[in-house]
Formats: structure tokens, C-alpha cells, sequence
């Protein structure tokens, strides 16, 4: 593994960084515009924030050139989420598309579904939203109720999803439907493309503990989707819906976000004050940060090597689901060092004038703790360590990613 950079990407990093340094908006720093609620204005803003960096070229910076990409290497790509990282840049809105479905239809997609939907993903003109759980059906996910019958040239979905983040302002969802009731519960499902304008879909906001309405229930009646919207092949779904999973499990699992929450954390211990002096004096403190900072650390370098192995093309493996599991956790560990050297202090309303950091450190620790579940919950990244990496005996009931397969098969 070569931890240096070349002369060109170190000119390229230059480059981004001074871009950065010109175009981040101050007052939009940290503002994740994904995480708590999703205001009209607030929305705007994340779009117009993700077409600037668009127009500069930062975004999806691999994908194909006839689809709004440039055929870039993936350093290139990683140069810029550490810039973004290091200025302190607020998310980019449409990450679900970048990071979900545009690489899903990029591998399963039509000539046609390329052409129509990745350009105005890139461009945040249309904001994806994931419709996979139901109740019922989270971890166990083949076993999803929601139905599509063929009607002539159109499915008919009716049904129910649940916990979908960002449906009230989305455009679009890639939804998994059953299409086949007879067959065995992972070959009767296929991957559809819905319109959210379409008549008979009623989105309700479900209130996290954040206090933020941040997913919803989405509710089909009689929803026409044209057949044309089929990804990959009818009843063949799980296939499509095992690659999103692949490229949710290394979206939540950003080692950037880590790390700047990390140095969120550091900024706040050096500013507090404990005995008369900075809270980073105090010894427990100071184990307590170091801990945390060999394990950022060493999952910085974890990253690193897996981009050696996708520039040697490896293949990836079980990765995405070890990366998820350590950052998830590790963020949310992250956020409640935050809150414990708050004390009292850390709950204080957002508004309170006494309040440290604009009182994002709750949110940030219940956020986190809610993404330990979300993408499939620790457990379940468990045990497809356990069966897929290591070789352990399978988990009986089957699992939101466990494909149907040989038993005991190392990834
Ligand atoms: C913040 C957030 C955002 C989300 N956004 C979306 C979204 O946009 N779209 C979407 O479709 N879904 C979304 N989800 C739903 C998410 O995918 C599910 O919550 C998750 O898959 C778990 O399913 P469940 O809630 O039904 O829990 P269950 O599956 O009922 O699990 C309950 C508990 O049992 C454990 N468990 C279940 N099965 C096993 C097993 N086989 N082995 C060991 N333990 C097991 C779980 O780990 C968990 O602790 C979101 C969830 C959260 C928290």
C-alpha cells in the first residue's frame, strides 16, 4: 500500500482545496441537509450547494462521461471527500441517488434508465428515496408484502413501505415489490423506479427521536408504474436490491464523516472547561480521546487499503459490511464522548444561549444510533461477517442481505 500521493494528485488536491476554501458557505458548515427536518428552504439549499460542486466537477467524478461523470480514477474522487471533509463542507443532498441508485442502474440499468436518470441525479434536479422496509420486513427484507401485478404495459403496486428516509421531498424511490407470490420469498421480487407525483401514493411523516420527522410511511393504492421502469430482470429483483445494499453499506460507512465528526469532538474537549482548566488536561478526557483517535485512525487506514485493493481490482468482498458496522458504532461512540464531556450542559434546547456547538450533539448521537439499525443493524452485519467472511455455519432464518446461496461460503 503507497500512503503518498503523485505530483498530480497532490497539484489536484491543491486544486479542490482552494475551490473549498472559496465556495463553502460559512454558515452552512456541518449542515448535513439529509439529517433532521427537511424545510423547503433548507432543501434549496442542499440542492443549489450539490449543483455548485457538480459544476465544478467533484461529484461522481468515476461514473461514465455520457452520463454526466469523467471516467476518473477513484483517487481522484477520494481526494476530494478528504477536502470536503477538511473544510468542513455541508453533505450533498442527493447522496441516495449518487451513492445508491446511480451506481445500481450504472450495473442493471437500461440504455434508456441511464440516459433519463443519472445526469438529473448528478444535478440534484431529482432526489431518490429508498423503498425497502416494511413492517414486518426489515432485517428478514425477502419477506416483503408489498405487491405489483402486470397490467399491460404497467405494474399496479399496492402495499406499504416504512421508515423511508426523505420521502416527503423526494422525486423518485427505487422500490422493491413482490411480483411473484408463489415463488420462493428471495425469486418472486423485482426493483422498480416510482414516480412519487403518481396518483394513490400518501406519504406520513414518522417522527425520530430526534424530534425530527426524518423518514415516513408511504402508502400504494392502485399506483400505476410504467413497465419500462423495471430494473435488471422481473422476479430478479433481490439481485438489484443486494448491489444498493452493497453502496448504502459504504455510504453510511463514511470514513470522512468519521472523521470530522471526530474533529468536532476534539475542537469541543479543547474549548470546554473542567477543574478551572481545557477538559483536554483532564487524563480521563485525554485516554478517552486517544482511544477514539487510534480507531478513527485505524479505520482511515482500513479505507486506504481497500482503495488499494479496488485500484488492483479486488474484489470487495465482505468490506461493506465491516466498514458500516465499525463506523456506525464508532460515530455514535464519537458523539457520546461529546455529550459526557457536556454534562449537563449537552442537553440544553438548541436554543439556549449557553448551548455548545448549536446543540447538535444530541442529534448527532441519536442520529448515529439510529444508523447502527438503518442499512441492516449491527447484528445483522454480524452475521454476514460471520458466514460470509469468516465461514461460520449459516443463521437459519436468513437475513436483509443474505442471498440465497451456497452455506458457509467465504466472501
Ligand atoms: C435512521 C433510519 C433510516 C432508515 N431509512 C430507511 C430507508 O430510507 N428505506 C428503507 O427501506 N428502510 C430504512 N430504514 C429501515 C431499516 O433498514 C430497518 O430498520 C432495518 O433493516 C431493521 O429492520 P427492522 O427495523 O424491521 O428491525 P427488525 O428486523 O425487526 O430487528 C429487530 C432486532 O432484531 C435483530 N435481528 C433481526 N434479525 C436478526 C438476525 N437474523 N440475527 C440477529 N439479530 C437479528 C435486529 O438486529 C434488531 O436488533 C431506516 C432505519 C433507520 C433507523
Amino acid at each position: 500500500m503507497d500512503l503518498t500521493y503523485s505530483p498530480e494528485e497532490l497539484a489536484f488536491q491543491r486544486e479542490v482545496r482552494a475551490w473549498l476554501k472559496a465556495n463553502v458557505p460559512k454558515k452552512d458548515r456541518n449542515d448535513n441537509p439529509t439529517e433532521g427536518a427537511p424545510d423547503a428552504k433548507k432543501i434549496a439549499r442542499g440542492k443549489a450547494w450539490q449543483r455548485k460542486v457538480y459544476d465544478a466537477g467533484y461529484v461522481a467524478m468515476g461514473w461514465p462521461t455520457e452520463y454526466g461523470g469523467q471516467g476518473a480514477d477513484v483517487m481522484r474522487q477520494t481526494i476530494v471527500n478528504e477536502e470536503m471533509v477538511r473544510a468542513r463542507a455541508p453533505g450533498l443532498i442527493g447522496m441516495m441517488g449518487i451513492q445508491m441508485v446511480g451506481p445500481t442502474l450504472i450495473a442493471h440499468g437500461t440504455a434508456e434508465q441511464k440516459q433519463r436518470y443519472l445526469p438529473r441525479i448528478l444535478r440534484a434536479e431529482e432526489i431518490w428515496c429508498q423503498g425497502y422496509s416494511e413492517p414486518g420486513s426489515g432485517s428478514d427484507l425477502a419477506s416483503l408484502r408489498t405487491r405489483a401485478e402486470i397490467v399491460g404495459d404497467e405494474f399496479v403496486v399496492n402495499g406499504q413501505k416504512i421508515w423511508t428516509s426523505g420521502a416527503q421531498y423526494a422525486d423518485r424511490m427505487f422500490c422493491l415489490v413482490r411480483t411473484d407470490p408463489e415463488a420462493p420469498k428471495h425469486r418472486g421480487i423485482s426493483y422498480i423506479l416510482i414516480d412519487m407525483k403518481s396518483p394513490g401514493i400518501t406519504v406520513r411523516p414518522l417522527v425520530q427521536m430526534t424530534g425530527d420527522p426524518g423518514f415516513n410511511e408511504v402508502f400504494f393504492e392502485d399506483v400505476r408504474v410504467p413497465r419500462a421502469n423495471l430494473v435488471g430482470q422481473l422476479h430478479d429483483g433481490w439481485t438489484v436490491a443486494n448491489a444498493t445494499l452493497f453502496h448504502e453499506r459504504n455510504m453510511l460507512a463514511s470514513t470522512t464523516r468519521t472523521q470530522l465528526l471526530f474533529q468536532n469532538l476534539v475542537r469541543l474537549a479543547r474549548t470546554r472547561r473542567r477543574g478551572g482548566q481545557s477538559a483536554t488536561a483532564d487524563p480521563l478526557v485525554r485516554q478517552r480521546l486517544a482511544d477514539l483517535a487510534i480507531r478513527v485512525e485505524t479505520m482511515k487506514l482500513e479505507a486506504f487499503r481497500q482503495l488499494t485493493d479496488t485500484l488492483r481490482q479486488r474484489a470487495p468482498g465482505i468490506n461493506a459490511s465491516v466498514n458500516k458496522l465499525v463506523s456506525c458504532e464508532l460515530n455514535h461512540q464519537i458523539s457520546r464522548a461529546a455529550l459526557e464531556i457536556l454534562g449537563d450542559y449537552g442537553w440544553l434546547a438548541k436554543k439556549d444561549p449557553r448551548v455548545a456547538d448549536d446543540g447538535t450533539w444530541p442529534s448527532d448521537y441519536m442520529f448515529a444510533l439510529g444508523l447502527i439499525i438503518g442499512g441492516g443493524t449491527a447484528q445483522v452485519q454480524k452475521n454476514i461477517i460471520a458466514e460470509r467472511g469468516l465461514g461460520m455455519p449459516r443463521e437459519p432464518r436468513g437475513s436483509a442481505v443474505a442471498a440465497p446461496g451456497p452455506p458457509n461460503k467465504p466472501a
